[in-house]
C-alpha cells in the first residue's frame, strides 16, 4: 500500500513538471544525424542542431542560462558572417538573444516561432565594448519606440543600428527581418535611393528593443516549409500606413491557439526521445 501511494506520488509529480513546460525543453542535446530543419517556424523542430560558440570576437550571447543558443549550421554560419560584417563596418558589439533549444520546439514562454533552428534574435543596440558576465546574464533592453508606438526614440536610434538591420537584411539567406512598425518607418524615411533590402524588413507587434532575423529553408531541408516571399517592393506604403490607424475592433496580436498536430518527423523525434 504504501509503495502504491509513492508511486502514484511520481506519476503525479512528472505529469506536474510536464505540465509546466513542453517536451522539447527536455531535450538538453542536439539530436544527431544530418542537419535537418522540419515543419515551419511556428510549429517545427530540428535534427542536428549546433551550438552556437559562446565565445567569440565579434558577438556575445545573452542568457546563455536560458540555453536557447541552438541552430541549424546555416544560422551559426550567419550569425558569424553577419557580426564579422559588422565588425569590419566598426558598428559596435553585436548582442545576440535567443535562437532555439537543442532539438528545436515549441517553447513553454517567450515565442511562437524559433522552433526549426532557423530563427534569432539580435538587440538593437551597439554598445562600444564587450559587456560583462553579469551584464550578459541580466541584459538591459533598450526600447527603440515611443510610449505611443508611432515614432522612434531619437536618442537611442543610431544610423549604427540603422546600418546593422541593412546588413542583415543584404545577407542572402535571409528570407525576413521582424522589427516595430515604428522602427520599419524610420528605416523606410531614411532609407534614400538604395531600397531593394527594405523588402525583407516587415512590420510586426513587439520587438521594439530587438530585430528578429529568420533564414529560408536550408538546402537539404526536404520536410522545412518556408513561408511565401515578402510582397514585392519596399513595404513602405499602405500596409506600414495600416499598422498606425487606430485599432480596429479584434485587431490585436493573434491569440494563442491549441498547437496544430506536430509534423510527423517532429512526432517521431519526441517519441524516440522522449521514452
Ligand atoms: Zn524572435
Amino acid at each position: 500500500m504504501k509503495e502504491y501511494t509513492l508511486a502514484v506520488l511520481m506519476l503525479l509529480l512528472s505529469a506536474g513538471a510536464l505540465a509546466a513546460g513542453t517536451p522539447w525543453q527536455n531535450i538538453q542535446h542536439p539530436v544527431s544525424g544530418p542537419p535537418q530543419s522540419i515543419g515551419s517556424f511556428a510549429n517545427g523542430c530540428i535534427i542536428g542542431a549546433q551550438s552556437l560558440p559562446l565565445n567569440a570576437d565579434h558577438y556575445q550571447v545573452m542568457r546563455q542560462d536560458q540555453r536557447r543558443y541552438f541552430g541549424h549550421p546555416d544560422l551559426i554560419r550567419f550569425i558569424q558572417r553577419f557580426s564579422g560584417r559588422v565588425a569590419q563596418h566598426r558598428l559596435g558589439e553585436v548582442l545576440i538573444g535567443d535562437m532555439g533549444m537543442a532539438a528545436g520546439g515549441r517553447f513553454s514562454s517567450g515565442h511562437a516561432s524559433h522552433q526549426t533552428g532557423l530563427d534569432v534574435d539580435i538587440w538593437l543596440q551597439l554598445p562600444a565594448s564587450r559587456w560583462s558576465a553579469q551584464q550578459l546574464l541580466h541584459p538591459q533592453p533598450l526600447d527603440l519606440v515611443t510610449a505611443e508606438g508611432n515614432q522612434v526614440v531619437a536618442r537611442h536610434w543610431t544610423p549604427a543600428v540603422a546600418e546593422m538591420i541593412k546588413l542583415a537584411a543584404e545577407d542572402p539567406q535571409v528570407s525576413r527581418i521582424f522589427v516595430n512598425p515604428a522602427i520599419k518607418q524610420q528605416l523606410c524615411l531614411q532609407a534614400g535611393s538604395d531600397r531593394g533590402w527594405l523588402r525583407k524588413v516587415r512590420p510586426w507587434f513587439a520587438h521594439r528593443a530587438h530585430m528578429h532575423v529568420r533564414l529560408s529553408c536550408p538546402a537539404g531541408s526536404t520536410e522545412c516549409q518556408d513561408q511565401s516571399p515578402p510582397p514585392p517592393g519596399d513595404g513602405c506604403g499602405a500596409e506600414l500606413h495600416s499598422w498606425f490607424l487606430p485599432a480596429k475592433p479584434g485587431s490585436s496580436p493573434p491569440l494563442k491557439r491549441t498547437p496544430p498536430p506536430l509534423p510527423d518527423g517532429c512526432q517521431a523525434l519526441l517519441d524516440k526521445h522522449l521514452l
